[in-house]
């Protein structure tokens, strides 16, 4: 078994540790807003969005959230966040398109909800726009990535975006600074284990 680092020997190494890390801090210098985008299997993706709307709330900043597909059920962050002074909260989705099994309904909920959001990102009074589920607009061909992608480097400098869903379009993950992919591991729900409310709504 390796030998404990002695005191010093970790201080040495948490100084040189601490000066790598001040520099590469004094590095990322430039002020500006960025595209986050939240893909992938596991279960978290809208909660982080919504745990970063919680943080910028915490700053005062305006925000804005859009919902390209509005849930079978209402959702806690919908009751907690809507009535939020600061908060903007659109739920537009027509619902599930195997729900709602009618796609000119599907491509009218689409349509008002980009139209929503574009608004959103051309607006520099909004410091965050949360495009919640909107990966799924692009799956089924229900908005034009080109036309996002162009208005998403067209908004205002110092807006942030977060954008959600599965399966994100790969000229998405490229336009975007930071992507993150929550992998899924395990799910209650493949146990039988009902969808709980304040975990999974
Ligand atoms: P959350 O809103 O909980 O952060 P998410 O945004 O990552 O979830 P979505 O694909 O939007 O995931 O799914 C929304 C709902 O489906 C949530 O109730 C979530 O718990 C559930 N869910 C997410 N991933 C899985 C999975 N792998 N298997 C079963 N249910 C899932
Ligand atoms: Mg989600």
């Amino acid at each position: 078994m390796k030998k404990p680092a002695s005191p010093q020997q970790h201080q040495q190494r948490m100084a040189k540790i601490k000066q790598k890390m001040d520099q590469k801090i004094a590095s990322a210098d430039k002020q500006q807003g960025i595209i986050l985008v939240l893909t992938g299997n596991g279960k978290g993706k809208s909660s982080s969005a919504f745990g970063m709307l919680a943080r910028s709330l915490g700053y005062g900043h305006q925000c804005s959230v859009i919902q390209f597909i509005k849930g079978a059920w209402e959702c806690g962050e919908e009751l907690f966040f809507a009535e939020h002074p600061k908060v903007d909260y659109h739920a537009l989705g027509a619902g599930f398109t195997w729900e709602t099994q009618n796609r000119e309904a599907d491509q009218l909920a689409a349509n008002n909800a980009w139209a929503m959001a574009k608004e959103r990102l051309q607006n520099p009074d909004f410091n965050l726009v949360i495009l919640d589920e909107m990966t799924y607009m692009f799956n089924q061909e229900l908005l034009h990535l080109d036309e996002v992608i162009a208005t998403l480097q067209q908004r205002p400098a110092r807006q942030n975006v977060i954008i959600t869903g599965r399966a994100a379009p790969e000229a998405l993950l490229e336009a975007a600074d930071t992507v993150s992919e929550v992998k899924d591991i395990k799910h209650a729900f493949r146990q039988g284990i009902k969808a709980q409310p304040g975990i999974e709504y």
